[in-house]
């Protein structure tokens, strides 16, 4: 019997957009994913001074994302503990609801970055079996960099090919609230989402 492989794609999802699904879904074929858990960020840790939606409703609108995909779906396991949520004790609570599964970490190369700041850097590499990363537009990695604070890189990254995106939530947000088009950016579950419940337009 094969061991299964279990994608875990955390973020805000405030809103969640084609570039998220781009990666996840890129992500399970390329990485031979049985299955993605979106994992619904309540308060990122990194996000603190920033407004972010309900988690009920970034809920929402995830589930309306990835309807009808059946590799995906979406975590509220940070939303059963209080915070702060870091990465290392989801990943600690995972390996234990899933002893068998080898656990692969999503992210986008931003996050990548930055991986080094989070809490325990280390403590996440050693926790998850691959990391898979798909770059974001204009971004350089400083390899030697993260090298030297997270050594088991090289054996656990596995980068994902797909084209860069310059699709953001943050960017989405605006667009609603200044009234340009966003439509094309999402889809059109969550777009018609956003419409009906008049998110983002203050
Ligand atoms: P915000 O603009 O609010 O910071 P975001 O668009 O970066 O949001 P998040 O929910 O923070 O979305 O992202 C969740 C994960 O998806 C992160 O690992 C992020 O790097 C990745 N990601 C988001 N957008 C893209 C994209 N266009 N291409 C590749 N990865 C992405």
């Amino acid at each position: 019997m094969t061991q299964d492989r279990l994608g875990i794609f955390g973020g805000t999802f405030d809103p969640p957009h084609l570039g998220h699904m781009i990666l996840a879904a890129e992500a399970a074929d390329q990485l031979n994913l049985d299955h993605v858990l979106w994992m619904l960020s309540p308060t990122p840790p990194h996000k603190r001074q920033n407004i972010i939606s309900d988690f009920e409703e970034r809920a929402e609108l995830v589930s309306a994302c990835i309807e009808g995909e059946s590799r995906f779906e979406l975590s509220t396991l940070e939303n059963e503990r209080p915070g702060p949520h870091y990465t290392a004790d989801t990943l600690k609570i995972l390996k234990e609801r899933f002893p068998d599964s080898k656990i692969v970490f999503l992210i986008g190369g931003d996050s990548l970055q930055y991986l080094p700041t989070w809490h325990e850097p280390q403590l996440v590499m050693e926790r998850i079996d691959e990391l898979g990363v798909m770059q974001r537009p204009g971004e350089v990695f400083d390899w030697k960099e993260l090298k030297k604070i997270l050594p088991d890189i090289d054996s656990k990254l596995r980068m994902i090919d797909a084209p860069l995106l310059e699709i953001s939530s943050t960017e989405i947000r605006e667009r609603v609230k200044s009234g340009h088009h966003y439509k094309y950016y999402l889809r059109d579950s969550v777009y018609r989402l956003i419409l009906q419940k008049k998110y983002y337009l203050n």
